[in-house]
């Protein structure tokens, strides 16, 4: 069996996000930058996966800019064979990175695919399931325990009501959540190893995708700053605000 696993590189999770003075999006230049975290996770059972003994190969696959592949060289080395760079500059929605997942899933024809639930910069969480779609392949969504069987996957989800174990047959898209595994650290004889393991780039011209936007953002605002909360002296008096100011019991 063979895993391809998607891999998007974003604004660190740790890095306070600031807003564009002219609106026009959010501030990227000399910001650190790293892999999205479920993403991480997706790496992660990956590898434990092939470490089983269950599968042969993973491929780690990443769209974007030149410095996109470092995205792909973290999961090289926490054990990822080989990995995909298509590179594109400028914005891409999920619906142009999911026909660009589905070109590259026709050439490498893997038997899984594992994505990040949600990438963190634009909370979208429609790739895996816009691939799914173009695949004509099921899907699960939101994975925090993977089972795999001879040819299907036992996958428990996260949903509101608590959680969700269903059963996919293979070929299918696994959208992972950050509750699935604990992603390892790479070491640093590894990070030096993984400079070694193939990482083949593509062009996106070359694969014959249309990734004109279809969305067009008109600006981009930051959330109303919060008023800072009060003290009160008893239980009497907080059910008097939440009543006549909050307005909320
Ligand atoms: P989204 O639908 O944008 O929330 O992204 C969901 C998942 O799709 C991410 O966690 C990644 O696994 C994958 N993905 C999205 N954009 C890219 C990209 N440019 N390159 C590789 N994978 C991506």
């Amino acid at each position: 069996m063979k895993i391809l696993v998607a891999v998007k590189r974003v604004i660190d999770y740790n890095v306070q996000v600031r807003v564009k003075e002219d609106n026009s999006g959010v501030v990227t230049e000399n910001i650190k930058m790293s892999t999205n975290p479920p993403d991480d996770n997706a790496v992660e059972e990956a590898v434990k996966i092939k470490e089983s003994g269950k599968v042969k190969e993973v491929i780690a696959v990443t769209v974007g800019e030149e410095k996109a592949q470092e995205t792909v060289r973290k999961a090289l080395a926490v054990g990822v064979d080989r990995g995909i760079h298509v590179k594109s500059e400028g914005i891409l929605e999920p619906l142009a990175v999911s026909k660009i997942l589905q070109k590259i899933v026709e050439k490498e024809k893997p038997d899984l695919v594992f994505m990040g639930k949600q990438a963190i910069d634009d909370d979208c969480n429609q790739t895996g399931q816009m691939l799914a779609a173009l695949l004509n392949w099921p899907q699960a969504t939101f994975a925090s325990k993977i089972v795999v069987k001879d040819k299907s996957l036992e996958v428990t989800r996260e949903i509101d009501e608590g959680l969700e174990t269903i059963e996919v047959n293979i070929p299918s898209v696994i959208t992972c959540d950050l509750r699935l595994n604990e992603p390892r650290y790479a070491s640093l004889p590894n990070i030096m190893k993984a400079k070694k393991k193939p990482l083949e780039q593509i062009n996106v011209a070359d694969l014959g995708v249309d990734t004109k936007p279809r969305i067009e953002q008109i600006k981009v605002e930051e959330p109303p700053k919060r008023k800072s909360g009060i003290k009160v002296a008893n239980v009497a008096e907080l059910v008097q605000k939440l009543k006549n100011e909050a307005k909320v019991i």
